[in-house]
Protein backbone atom coordinates (compact mmCIF):
# COMPACT_ATOMS: atom_id res chain seq x y z
CA UNK A 1 0.00 0.00 0.00
CA UNK A 2 1.45 3.17 -1.26
CA UNK A 3 1.08 6.38 0.89
CA UNK A 4 2.43 8.94 -0.98
CA UNK A 5 0.22 11.20 -2.75
CA UNK A 6 0.55 12.79 -6.80
CA UNK A 7 -0.18 15.97 -6.70
CA UNK A 8 -0.74 17.62 -10.21
CA UNK A 9 -2.39 21.59 -9.13
CA UNK A 10 -0.32 24.28 -8.01
CA UNK A 11 -2.22 25.24 -5.63
CA UNK A 12 -2.99 21.72 -4.32
CA UNK A 13 0.85 21.44 -3.69
CA UNK A 14 1.07 24.56 -1.75
CA UNK A 15 -2.05 23.78 0.55
CA UNK A 16 -0.33 19.85 0.80
CA UNK A 17 2.90 21.42 2.46
CA UNK A 18 1.22 24.32 4.35
CA UNK A 19 -0.44 21.64 5.69
CA UNK A 20 2.76 19.15 6.82
CA UNK A 21 4.49 22.58 8.26
CA UNK A 22 1.47 22.78 10.80
CA UNK A 23 2.16 19.34 11.57
CA UNK A 24 5.49 20.42 12.51
CA UNK A 25 6.87 18.20 9.49
CA UNK A 26 10.34 19.19 8.02
CA UNK A 27 9.74 19.30 4.23
CA UNK A 28 12.75 18.21 2.01
CA UNK A 29 12.16 19.21 -1.76
CA UNK A 30 14.19 17.45 -4.95
CA UNK A 31 13.23 19.25 -8.28
CA UNK A 32 14.01 17.29 -11.44
CA UNK A 33 12.80 17.17 -15.17
CA UNK A 34 12.36 13.54 -14.62
CA UNK A 35 12.72 10.53 -16.68
CA UNK A 36 14.67 9.78 -12.99
CA UNK A 37 17.74 7.60 -12.74
CA UNK A 38 20.16 6.91 -10.24
CA UNK A 39 21.95 10.27 -10.08
CA UNK A 40 18.30 11.63 -9.36
CA UNK A 41 17.70 9.28 -6.48
CA UNK A 42 20.59 10.02 -4.96
CA UNK A 43 19.14 13.11 -4.56
CA UNK A 44 15.97 11.57 -2.60
CA UNK A 45 17.88 9.73 -0.20
CA UNK A 46 19.94 12.57 0.74
CA UNK A 47 16.97 14.55 1.10
CA UNK A 48 15.31 11.40 3.41
CA UNK A 49 18.05 12.14 5.70
CA UNK A 50 17.50 15.86 6.37
CA UNK A 51 13.72 15.98 5.97
CA UNK A 52 10.80 14.54 7.42
CA UNK A 53 8.53 14.53 4.00
CA UNK A 54 10.23 14.74 1.14
CA UNK A 55 8.62 16.65 -2.55
CA UNK A 56 10.08 15.11 -5.76
CA UNK A 57 9.08 17.63 -8.88
CA UNK A 58 9.13 16.15 -12.23
CA UNK A 59 8.48 18.71 -14.49
CA UNK A 60 10.09 19.81 -18.12
CA UNK A 61 10.57 23.47 -17.90
CA UNK A 62 9.70 25.24 -21.31
CA UNK A 63 11.42 28.74 -19.96
CA UNK A 64 14.57 27.13 -19.50
CA UNK A 65 14.80 25.99 -22.83
CA UNK A 66 16.13 27.81 -26.04
CA UNK A 67 14.00 27.93 -28.83
CA UNK A 68 16.45 25.50 -31.01
CA UNK A 69 16.77 22.62 -27.68
CA UNK A 70 14.89 19.54 -27.20
CA UNK A 71 11.66 20.95 -25.09
CA UNK A 72 9.67 18.78 -26.93
CA UNK A 73 11.14 15.46 -27.80
CA UNK A 74 12.85 15.37 -23.82
CA UNK A 75 12.45 12.29 -22.73
CA UNK A 76 9.61 11.66 -20.44
CA UNK A 77 8.21 8.84 -18.61
CA UNK A 78 5.65 9.21 -15.69
CA UNK A 79 4.60 5.77 -14.95
CA UNK A 80 8.26 4.64 -14.75
CA UNK A 81 9.30 7.71 -12.72
CA UNK A 82 6.60 7.53 -9.87
CA UNK A 83 7.39 4.01 -9.50
CA UNK A 84 10.82 5.08 -9.21
CA UNK A 85 10.00 8.03 -6.40
CA UNK A 86 7.64 5.62 -4.45
CA UNK A 87 10.65 2.96 -4.21
CA UNK A 88 12.70 5.86 -3.42
CA UNK A 89 10.82 6.84 0.11
CA UNK A 90 9.31 9.89 -1.40
CA UNK A 91 6.11 11.41 0.52
CA UNK A 92 5.02 13.36 -2.63
CA UNK A 93 5.75 13.51 -5.84
CA UNK A 94 4.35 17.15 -8.01
CA UNK A 95 4.02 16.54 -11.49
CA UNK A 96 2.40 19.60 -12.99
CA UNK A 97 1.11 20.42 -16.59
CA UNK A 98 3.26 23.39 -17.89
CA UNK A 99 -0.64 25.55 -18.00
CA UNK A 100 -0.86 25.05 -13.75
CA UNK A 101 2.93 26.63 -13.81
CA UNK A 102 2.47 29.61 -16.15
CA UNK A 103 -0.50 31.56 -16.26
CA UNK A 104 -0.72 32.52 -20.22
CA UNK A 105 0.31 35.99 -19.56
CA UNK A 106 3.34 35.50 -16.73
CA UNK A 107 5.62 38.26 -16.86
CA UNK A 108 7.34 37.94 -13.66
CA UNK A 109 11.09 35.95 -14.00
CA UNK A 110 13.76 35.79 -11.77
CA UNK A 111 17.44 36.68 -13.49
CA UNK A 112 20.73 36.24 -11.69
CA UNK A 113 23.45 38.04 -13.03
CA UNK A 114 26.47 37.61 -12.55
CA UNK A 115 27.27 33.62 -12.13
CA UNK A 116 25.23 33.54 -15.16
CA UNK A 117 27.64 35.09 -17.39
CA UNK A 118 29.81 32.27 -18.73
CA UNK A 119 30.05 28.54 -18.98
CA UNK A 120 26.44 27.17 -19.77
CA UNK A 121 24.48 30.66 -19.66
CA UNK A 122 26.41 31.92 -22.10
CA UNK A 123 25.84 29.34 -24.79
CA UNK A 124 22.12 28.92 -23.49
CA UNK A 125 20.71 32.47 -23.69
CA UNK A 126 17.82 32.63 -20.93
CA UNK A 127 18.55 29.49 -19.51
CA UNK A 128 19.14 29.85 -15.92
CA UNK A 129 16.31 33.00 -16.16
CA UNK A 130 14.13 30.38 -16.50
CA UNK A 131 15.14 27.69 -14.24
CA UNK A 132 15.69 30.53 -11.21
CA UNK A 133 12.12 31.37 -11.75
CA UNK A 134 10.72 27.97 -12.07
CA UNK A 135 13.00 26.65 -8.72
CA UNK A 136 11.71 30.11 -7.19
CA UNK A 137 8.27 29.08 -7.91
CA UNK A 138 8.93 25.43 -6.64
CA UNK A 139 10.09 27.10 -3.47
CA UNK A 140 6.93 28.68 -2.93
CA UNK A 141 4.63 25.74 -4.08
CA UNK A 142 6.75 22.76 -1.90
CA UNK A 143 7.85 25.07 1.05
CA UNK A 144 10.93 23.13 1.62
CA UNK A 145 13.05 23.50 4.67
CA UNK A 146 15.98 21.81 2.29
CA UNK A 147 16.26 21.36 -0.89
CA UNK A 148 18.76 18.96 -2.97
CA UNK A 149 20.53 19.77 -5.93
CA UNK A 150 23.40 17.18 -7.68
CA UNK A 151 27.11 18.75 -8.50
CA UNK A 152 26.25 17.66 -11.79
CA UNK A 153 24.70 20.90 -12.55
CA UNK A 154 27.81 22.81 -10.93
CA UNK A 155 26.73 26.13 -12.33
CA UNK A 156 23.12 25.96 -11.88
CA UNK A 157 23.93 25.00 -7.94
CA UNK A 158 25.94 27.66 -7.62
CA UNK A 159 23.24 30.31 -9.05
CA UNK A 160 20.44 28.57 -6.91
CA UNK A 161 22.41 29.44 -3.55
CA UNK A 162 22.94 32.64 -4.66
CA UNK A 163 19.58 33.04 -5.50
CA UNK A 164 18.53 31.92 -1.78
CA UNK A 165 21.33 34.23 -0.54
CA UNK A 166 20.26 37.27 -2.46
CA UNK A 167 16.30 37.20 -1.96
CA UNK A 168 16.46 35.69 1.46
CA UNK A 169 14.66 32.34 1.09
CA UNK A 170 14.65 30.89 4.42
CA UNK A 171 15.68 27.28 2.53
CA UNK A 172 18.90 25.05 3.20
CA UNK A 173 20.73 24.37 -0.12
CA UNK A 174 22.54 20.96 -0.01
CA UNK A 175 24.26 20.03 -3.48
CA UNK A 176 25.08 16.41 -3.71
CA UNK A 177 27.84 14.61 -5.60
CA UNK A 178 27.55 13.61 -9.27
CA UNK A 179 26.45 10.00 -10.11
CA UNK A 180 28.46 8.32 -13.19
CA UNK A 181 28.47 5.11 -14.61
CA UNK A 182 30.64 2.53 -13.82
CA UNK A 183 33.19 3.56 -16.81
CA UNK A 184 32.85 6.95 -15.96
CA UNK A 185 30.14 8.71 -17.78
CA UNK A 186 28.05 11.47 -15.73
CA UNK A 187 24.46 9.95 -15.51
CA UNK A 188 21.96 12.33 -17.70
CA UNK A 189 18.40 11.49 -18.59
CA UNK A 190 19.78 12.65 -21.67
CA UNK A 191 22.34 10.00 -22.38
CA UNK A 192 19.20 8.05 -23.90
CA UNK A 193 19.57 10.01 -26.65
CA UNK A 194 23.13 8.34 -27.32
CA UNK A 195 23.97 6.07 -30.20
CA UNK A 196 26.03 2.65 -29.21
CA UNK A 197 29.22 4.74 -30.88
CA UNK A 198 28.19 7.69 -29.09
CA UNK A 199 28.09 6.05 -25.83
CA UNK A 200 31.18 5.32 -26.27
CA UNK A 201 32.66 8.62 -27.14
CA UNK A 202 30.91 10.71 -24.62
CA UNK A 203 33.46 9.25 -21.87
CA UNK A 204 35.75 11.81 -23.20
CA UNK A 205 34.05 14.58 -21.17
CA UNK A 206 34.58 12.64 -17.57
CA UNK A 207 38.52 11.60 -19.06
CA UNK A 208 38.86 15.53 -20.19
CA UNK A 209 37.96 16.22 -16.50
CA UNK A 210 40.37 13.09 -15.01
CA UNK A 211 42.89 14.51 -17.08
CA UNK A 212 42.87 18.01 -15.71
CA UNK A 213 42.32 16.86 -12.33
CA UNK A 214 45.99 14.78 -12.77
CA UNK A 215 47.35 18.21 -13.85
CA UNK A 216 47.02 19.61 -10.37
CA UNK A 217 47.72 16.81 -8.25
CA UNK A 218 51.62 17.81 -8.39
CA UNK A 219 50.48 21.19 -7.14
CA UNK A 220 49.01 24.24 -9.42
CA UNK A 221 49.35 24.61 -13.15
CA UNK A 222 48.64 26.95 -15.57
CA UNK A 223 44.89 27.21 -16.78
CA UNK A 224 45.68 27.42 -20.11
CA UNK A 225 47.64 23.86 -20.12
CA UNK A 226 45.21 22.33 -18.37
CA UNK A 227 42.54 23.63 -20.39
CA UNK A 228 44.79 22.53 -24.07
CA UNK A 229 45.23 19.04 -22.09
CA UNK A 230 40.97 18.96 -21.66
CA UNK A 231 40.19 20.22 -25.63
CA UNK A 232 42.78 17.82 -26.20
CA UNK A 233 40.56 14.61 -24.70
CA UNK A 234 37.62 15.54 -25.82
CA UNK A 235 38.86 16.04 -29.53
CA UNK A 236 40.26 12.47 -29.70
CA UNK A 237 36.91 11.68 -28.85
CA UNK A 238 35.60 13.14 -32.04
CA UNK A 239 33.19 15.23 -29.46
CA UNK A 240 32.96 18.76 -30.48
CA UNK A 241 33.37 21.26 -27.64
CA UNK A 242 31.71 23.43 -26.46
CA UNK A 243 33.23 25.09 -23.50
CA UNK A 244 36.44 23.72 -21.14
CA UNK A 245 37.13 25.81 -18.42
CA UNK A 246 38.93 25.96 -15.04
CA UNK A 247 37.25 28.39 -12.47
CA UNK A 248 37.00 29.42 -9.23
CA UNK A 249 34.50 27.27 -6.69
CA UNK A 250 32.52 29.79 -5.32
CA UNK A 251 32.94 32.76 -8.21
CA UNK A 252 33.06 30.74 -11.73
CA UNK A 253 35.34 33.40 -12.84
CA UNK A 254 38.42 31.43 -14.83
CA UNK A 255 41.42 31.33 -13.22
CA UNK A 256 44.78 32.12 -14.75
CA UNK A 257 46.15 28.92 -12.54
CA UNK A 258 44.53 25.51 -11.79
CA UNK A 259 44.82 24.76 -8.21
CA UNK A 260 43.08 22.20 -6.34
CA UNK A 261 39.79 23.42 -5.17
CA UNK A 262 39.11 24.78 -8.08
CA UNK A 263 36.64 23.32 -11.24
CA UNK A 264 36.91 21.78 -14.08
CA UNK A 265 33.92 21.89 -16.67
CA UNK A 266 33.59 20.79 -19.62
CA UNK A 267 30.41 21.17 -22.62
CA UNK A 268 30.11 19.09 -25.96
CA UNK A 269 28.37 18.27 -28.07
CA UNK A 270 28.10 14.31 -28.63
CA UNK A 271 26.54 13.88 -32.27
CA UNK A 272 22.78 15.94 -31.92
CA UNK A 273 23.70 15.31 -27.96
CA UNK A 274 24.57 18.16 -25.54
CA UNK A 275 26.81 16.81 -22.91
CA UNK A 276 27.82 18.34 -19.46
CA UNK A 277 30.04 17.33 -16.80
CA UNK A 278 32.42 18.83 -13.89
CA UNK A 279 34.82 17.80 -11.48
CA UNK A 280 36.18 19.88 -8.45
CA UNK A 281 39.96 19.45 -8.40
P1 LIG B 1 17.42 17.21 -14.21
O1 LIG B 1 16.25 16.27 -14.11
O2 LIG B 1 18.44 16.79 -15.20
O3 LIG B 1 16.99 18.65 -14.33
O4 LIG B 1 18.17 17.11 -12.82
C1 LIG B 1 17.48 17.28 -11.60
C2 LIG B 1 18.48 17.32 -10.46
O5 LIG B 1 19.22 16.09 -10.46
C3 LIG B 1 19.51 18.44 -10.62
O6 LIG B 1 19.78 19.00 -9.33
C4 LIG B 1 20.71 17.73 -11.18
O7 LIG B 1 21.93 18.36 -10.87
C5 LIG B 1 20.60 16.39 -10.49
N1 LIG B 1 21.33 15.37 -11.23
C6 LIG B 1 21.23 15.09 -12.57
N2 LIG B 1 22.12 14.13 -12.90
C7 LIG B 1 22.80 13.81 -11.78
C8 LIG B 1 23.86 12.90 -11.49
N3 LIG B 1 24.41 12.12 -12.43
N4 LIG B 1 24.32 12.83 -10.22
C9 LIG B 1 23.77 13.62 -9.25
N5 LIG B 1 22.78 14.50 -9.46
C10 LIG B 1 22.29 14.59 -10.71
Amino acid sequence: MSSMVQIKQADEMQAWALARRLDGARIGLVPTMGYLHAGHLSLVAEARKRADVVVVSIFVNPVQFGPNEDFEKYPRDEARDLEQCERAGASAVFFPSVATMYAPDASVFVTEERLSAGLCGARRPGHFRGVCTVVAKLFNLAQPHVAVFGQKDYQQAAIIRRMVRDLNFPIEIVVAPIVREPDGLAMSSRNVYLSADERQRALGLSRALQAAAACVEQGGAPAADVRARMVEVIEAHALQLDYAEIVDAESLEPVAEARRGNVALVAAQCGRTRLIDNQIL
